[in-house]
């Protein structure tokens, strides 16, 4: 019989514990380049960054990139602020769903007193954020929102797309690169009948998959795992998958032993924005939706972290393909 000393955990859970730690300092490591290479600045607070020339040159040309690659759908280009109207949002029902995301702005509308009592706790070190009033606007979790409640109550039959990116802001710091609270995503959004909306997402992942691959990265598409809040979240988790209902474009920017990250995806929504919007197609049926996203800032930092920090070493093949 042989004696060996009782690990203190059990072997799977220790090789769990190791691999998250070096995932962690992966993470970390790339965070440090990119800041140390003067590609991104540390503004002090986990996933908020401000960007340097190097950094926008690149992600312009990612996004320029994305927008050719989507030129034949001819979509109909909207814009919007990186807030939106309480009410515009509570008909998402993005609040049932992802909660812990989500995030608010509040604003002063007290008196004289209630500043002059602000100002004192300010003083005292405390926290003041109390004294303001929720202003009924949210954060833009997702660039898509603001068109469904734009639309109208029909839409044609052949539907109708539309060209939409902007700030989206979701409330999960990290230290890892690719998670920002803050960041941007060019979405080719679809309002049609079912058919219409289920080829939006279907047709273009082929040419999606391929302009990411033009870029040097190594992409797989896999069903999308959404994190859905608490336990119902968990059944709407498993729906998303089982009904194959969103893919994502992921890349393994920490490496083949790490879970690969998303940096672009192709969503059906079926009829929900239809509904709780009151969208109809011409033919008076429910209009169903879907959403293609390109993840502005995680696919530029892909880049940096395949081809290295200066854009000009990285393979002929990629700059041509970013027209860089
Ligand atoms: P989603 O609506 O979750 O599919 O997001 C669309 C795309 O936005 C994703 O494929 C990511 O590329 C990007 N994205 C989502 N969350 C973040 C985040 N926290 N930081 C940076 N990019 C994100
Ligand atoms: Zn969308």
């Amino acid at each position: 019989m042989t004696i060996t000393e009782h690990p203190t955990t059990a072997p799977a859970d220790t090789a769990v514990a190791d691999s998250a730690a070096a995932l962690d300092a992966a993470r970390a490591a790339l965070r440090a380049r990119l800041l140390a290479d003067g590609v991104l600045i540390d503004l002090g607070s986990p996933g908020l960054y401000g960007r340097t020339g190097v950094f926008e040159r690149v992600y312009t040309a990612v996004d320029a990139a994305a927008v050719r690659s989507q030129h034949d759908l001819d979509a109909e280009v909207l814009r919007f602020p990186p807030v939106e109207p309480l009410a515009a949002f509570e008909r998402t029902d993005y609040i049932a769903s992802f909660p812990d995301l989500a995030a608010s702005i509040s604003g002063f509308t007290g008196d004289d007193r209630t500043h002059r009592a602000l100002l004192a706790a300010r003083e005292r070190g405390e926290r003041w954020e109390s004294f303001l009033q929720p202003a009924d606007l949210m954060l833009t979790p997702a660039v898509c929102h603001p068109v469904y409640g734009l639309v109208g109550d029909t839409v044609p039959q052949e539907g109708r797309s539309f060209d939409i990116v902007g700030d989206s802001f979701r409330r999960e710091p990290s230290l890892d690169p690719m998670r920002l609270q803050a960041f941007h995503m060019h979405e080719f959004v679809h309002i049609g009948t079912p058919a219409s909306a289920e080829a939006h997402r279907d047709g273009r992942i082929p040419m999606m998959r391929a302009l990411l691959e033009s870029f040097g990265l190594a992409i797989d598409v896999v069903p999308a795992n959404d994190p859905f809040f608490g336990r119902v979240g968990q059944m709407l988790a498993r729906n998303q998958v089982e009904q194959s209902l969103k893919f994502e474009f992921v890349t393994p920017v920490y490496g083949p032993d790490h879970e690969p990250t998303a940096i672009s995806s192709a969503n059906l929504h079926e009829d929900h924005f239809g509904t709780s919007f009151g969208i109809r197609t011409a033919d008076g049926a429910v209009a169903h939706s879907a959403c293609l996203a390109f993840g502005l800032e995680r696919i530029t930092i892909a880049l940096f972290a395949a081809h290295g920090t200066d854009p000009d070493t990285w393979p002929t093949e990629v700059r041509t393909a970013l027209a860089l």
